[in-house]
């Protein structure tokens, strides 16, 4: 039987990363997908901006919407400080059963919730599921058209709070015009751009960083 891509990066951990090593875990991946086939990982170049930002806001409280096989997820969860909770969103179960072996692999699986479903129909049962207050930081990286119907399910279930951070995937390739046309115009957002490049390519795409001012 034919084997699927995510199965075959999930074999390429396998083979060239050592379990319990994140590090060695995002560079199988990556260099599967420079030098194999081609997914729809943050990757690399702006993994490195994901990276700083989490570094930076140091959550306790992460959702990431869009898991596919785990690899943004093992790059934030890497880098959370004890004790910090992420929860993951995947709708795919073949998607999401692969993801759960990158993310064991990794040695990561204490530090992440992976929940199997759709955003629209988690984000309201979010706070009563999984006993979250609010998120301190939100990676938006599942389909473009869901980032904007979702951030404001998000702050109607009261999911954000003044500080929040929403960092969003692919806001110039494939683009999400009616969501960067909202947290830009709104008074509520303050809203900044990380020009990079699509990943495992040379056009442009990059990271859009917002934070909720209540
Ligand atoms: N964040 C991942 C990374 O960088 O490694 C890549 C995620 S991929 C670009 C998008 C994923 O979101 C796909 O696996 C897709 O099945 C999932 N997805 C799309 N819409 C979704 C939704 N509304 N709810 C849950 N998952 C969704
Ligand atoms: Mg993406």
């Amino acid at each position: 039987t034919q084997s699927t891509r995510p199965q075959r990066l999930l074999g390429a951990v396998q083979k060239n990363a050592t379990r319990g090593d994140p590090r060695s875990v995002v560079k199988a991946i990556d260099h599967f997908c420079r030098n194999q086939e081609w997914a729809m990982n943050v990757g690399d170049e702006k993994g490195c901006i994901l990276d700083s930002v989490v570094s930076e806001v140091n959550p306790a409280t992460v959702l990431e919407l869009g898991t596919y096989c785990g690899y943004s997820t093992v790059r934030i969860a890497s880098l959370l400080p004890p004790h910090a909770k992420l929860i993951t969103l995947e709708f795919n179960p073949d998607f999401a059963a692969i993801a759960r072996q990158v993310i064991a692999w990794a040695g990561l699986e204490h530090k992440v919730q992976l929940v199997e479903g759709a955003s629209g129909d988690w984000i309201p049962k979010m706070k009563e599921q999984f006993g979250v207050e609010t998120f301190d930081l939100v990676f938006l990286d599942h389909w473009k058209d869901r980032y904007l119907p979702d951030t404001h399910l998000m702050e109607e279930c009261g999911l954000l709070r003044k500080g929040s951070v929403l960092l969003a995937d692919n806001v110039i390739c494939p683009g999400t015009p009616d969501y960067l046309e909202f947290v830009r115009s709104s008074p509520r957002y303050k809203s900044q751009y990380f020009k990079s490049h699509l990943e495992y390519t040379k056009v442009e795409d990059g990271l859009e960083k917002s934070v909720f001012l209540g």
